[in-house]
């Protein structure tokens, strides 16, 4: 039976974290404090207890612990972050800060990475606490700092120093797995995240020979950058499929009555349609280039 108030506290609840700026520019340049604040009293308000967690100071982290009715059963971790991606106004039809309900929908930067999700683990909890429902197994409630970075002053903290929060927990409930995934036919797929993609950052430093840019150069170390930057972009990494996005594949082609075929997984991942999202990325390594800087005036040839 749908919990109305619950409904209601989610969009509230959504609506307001978004207005609360949480703009993750890397850096250490972040503030999740008043979001985390504002989960806190929300969870205090259903009866838990939460723990504020920094690294540094400003850096946010929530945890508090729901005591399941089952005390030999694993935890479940329930995790969402609270920080979000810069956005420019100008880009968005409607203020990315807002939080502003229209069309039956909030818009604004996080409201689908992920406060609401934090949003839906708040009303969810409330909802628990008045009617009394408590879950069999322990739930561990986490919210974090810096997830759109480094990591360091949030999950990568909490697990460093503070192991014991987590104590118990076999499975989580994240972003990356276990949200309901819309194919765009009407069917719901809830996928599994055994793991994530990592990362290696490159910097690129091209040199050259200085002068006046009206001469001709043949030794433009902006040119060279721009070459190297041109091809890492545009490279077509080769297929490399792990077991477990074999698994995954295998799977998902079974769900469409589709024999999985790696052979020509490019086939297959056309034929699996807008769920080929799910898995595209995980097929093979891919680089992009994220940051250019050269010069120091537009008439002069740097080196
Ligand atoms: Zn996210």
């Amino acid at each position: 039976m749908a919990d109305q108030r619950a409904l209601d506290e989610v969009v509230e609840f959504t609506s307001e974290l978004i207005r609360i700026d949480t703009s993750n520019r890397g850096g250490g340049d972040c503030r999740e404090r008043p979001a985390a604040e504002y989960a806190a009293e929300r969870l205090a308000g259903a009866g838990l207890d939460p723990l504020l967690l920094e690294r540094t100071p400003g850096r946010t982290n929530v945890v508090a612990r729901v005591a399941g009715t089952d005390p030999s059963a694993d935890a479940l971790l329930v995790h969402g972050h609270l920080d979000v991606v810069p956005a420019e106004a100008a880009d968005w039809s409607v203020h990315p800060f807002s939080g502003e309900v229209r069309d039956g929908v909030v818009w604004g930067r996080g409201a689908v990475d992920m406060k609401n999700m934090d949003a839906m683990i708040l009303a969810v909890l409330r909802g628990w606490a008045r009617q009394g429902v408590r879950p069999r197994r322990d739930l561990v409630i986490a919210f974090t700092a810096d997830e759109e970075a480094s990591a360091e002053d949030g999950s990568g903290f909490l697990a460093d120093r503070h192991p014991e929060l987590f104590e118990g927990c076999t499975e989580a409930v994240g972003e990356s797995g276990a949200f309901t995934f819309h194919d765009g036919t009407g069917r719901e797929i809830y996928p599994v995240a055994a793991g994530e993609r990592g990362t290696g950052w490159l910097r690129l430093t091209a040199g050259g020979r200085a002068g006046h840019g009206s001469k001709v150069n043949r030794e433009n170390a902006v040119t060279r950058l721009a070459a190297a930057v041109t091809r890492i972009g545009e490279h077509e990494w080769p297929l490399r499929l792990t077991p477990t996005v074999r698994a995954a594949l295998t799977e998902l082609a079974a769900l469409y009555g589709l024999e999985a075929d790696f052979d020509d997984v490019a086939l297959l991942l056309d034929k699996l349609g807008p769920a080929a999202k799910l898995v595209e990325a995980t097929v093979r390594n891919s680089a992009n280039p994220t940051m250019l800087d050269a010069g120091y005036k537009v008439n002069v040839i740097p080196g």
